[in-house]
C-alpha cells in the first residue's frame, strides 16, 4: 500500500490514481524524477555541458587565459562576439582581456545547466555574464 499524498487515502501499489481524490501518482513520479535528476547530474566543469558538446571548463580556461582574443567566444561559435572582444581589447588597450577574466571565474562557479543557458543557447551577440 501507499499513501496518497493528497488526501492521506491508502492506495493499492500498483494503482495510478487515487481512488478518493483522483490524484495521479504517475505525475509525481514525473515530478520528482524532473527536479532530483539536475542534482543527480555530472556537473563536472570538462564534461559537455549539453549534446552541443561546450565544455564550461574549456571556455572558462580560455577566458582566463586569452579572454582579450576573445577566443572563448570563437569556442562557443560566437564569432561575432569574439570579433568584438578583440576590437574591445584594441580600444581599451587590454583592459577588456580583465573582464574576460571575470567571466571566466564566474563560468568556473556556476553549473554546467546554466552555463550553457547562458553561453550556448543564449541569443545574444555578446553574452557577457
Ligand atoms: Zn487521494
Amino acid at each position: 500500500m501507499k499513501t496518497c499524498p493528497q488526501c492521506g487515502r491508502s492506495v493499492d501499489d500498483y494503482a495510478q490514481f487515487c481512488q478518493g481524490c483522483g490524484y495521479n501518482f504517475a505525475s509525481q513520479a514525473q515530478y520528482q524524477q524532473h527536479y532530483q535528476q539536475p542534482a543527480m547530474n555530472n556537473d563536472n566543469a570538462f564534461d559537455s555541458c549539453g549534446p552541443e558538446g561546450k565544455s564550461r571548463g574549456v571556455a572558462a580556461l580560455l577566458a582566463i587565459l586569452l579572454g582579450g582574443l576573445g577566443i572563448q567566444y570563437f569556442y562557443l561559435g560566437k564569432a561575432t562576439a569574439g570579433i568584438i572582444s578583440i576590437v574591445l581589447s584594441l580600444v581599451t588597450c587590454g583592459l577588456w582581456s580583465l573582464v574576460m577574466l571575470i567571466q571566466g571565474i564566474m563560468m568556473f562557479c556556476m553549473t554546467n545547466a546554466q552555463f550553457r543557458e547562458k553561453y550556448v543557447l543564449s541569443t545574444s551577440t555578446l553574452p557577457l555574464f
